[in-house]
């Protein structure tokens, strides 16, 4: 049988991820990602772990999945819609009887756009990780590179166009999520220490104009 496009890696069951739904994680490949954030958890666990289950092995997995009440798949990565077998792979858990959410970084309004349109997935959980404006002073420009590029060039040029296809993703996502009545679509925000408070109430007002319900997360840092 050929390979899905998720990894062969354990799979966290959650009831926090999609509050109140008893989930399971599969991730597709973690170095797959066009951000460097800080102190990526998932680049820190999982780095170096490019192994990915068979079809049939997934659909084991599965099976023991539903046996312990999940109801919905949510597709981690690296950066999901950067894969170019995700479609095939969601629509294989879909026929399992399972809903499925992607968790994506906003930065690829293009691909959102299409994976909306086709109904490919049952939600989306999208991180903004700055406040979202159409400028941005000198000292957030360092402070949001930080957050986004920690170990890639730093220019201003970035964080601005970060910004940009953000708004597109999220006009995006807040259609598909109208449309289906909130269900699985979340906006989410992780509290990273270089983010004053005055930054998350310009997240926090940003998300809630959406009507989209949003998730403020706590900063673990990653352990040595
Ligand atoms: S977008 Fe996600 S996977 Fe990519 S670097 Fe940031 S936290 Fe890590």
């Amino acid at each position: 049988m050929p390979l899905s496009p998720f990894l062969d890696v354990d799979i966290p069951v959650t009831f926090k991820d999609q509050p109140g739904v008893q989930s399971a994680v599969l991730y597709t490949h973690i170095p797959l990602c066009n951000l460097e954030c800080f102190q990526c958890h998932n680049k820190a666990a999982f780095d170096g772990q490019g192994t990915f289950l068979s079809y049939e092995k997934l659909l084991e997995k599965l099976d023991k999945l539903k046996l312990l009440g999940v109801e919905l798949i949510i597709v981690s990565g690296g950066e999901p819609l950067l894969e170019k077998r995700l479609i095939e792979g969601v629509e294989f858990i879909k026929i399992e009887g399972f809903s499925v959410r992607i968790d994506t970084n906003g930065t690829l309004p293009d691909k959102v756009e299409q994976l909306t349109g086709e109904k490919v997935a049952d939600g989306f959980a999208l991180d903004i990780k700055i406040p979202i404006k159409n400028e941005y002073y000198e000292e957030e420009i360092i402070r949001f590179n930080e957050i986004l590029f920690s170990k890639k060039e730093k220019n201003r040029k970035n964080v601005k166009f970060y910004a940009e296809e953000i708004k597109k993703s999220v006009k995006k996502i807040k259609e598909f999520a109208i449309a289906n009545d909130f269900q699985y679509t979340i906006l989410r925000t992780v509290k990273y220490p270089f983010l004053t408070e005055k930054d998350i109430g310009e997240i926090k007002k940003f998300a809630k104009e959406t009507g989209i319900p949003f998730q403020l997360n706590p900063f673990y840092p990653v352990e040595a």
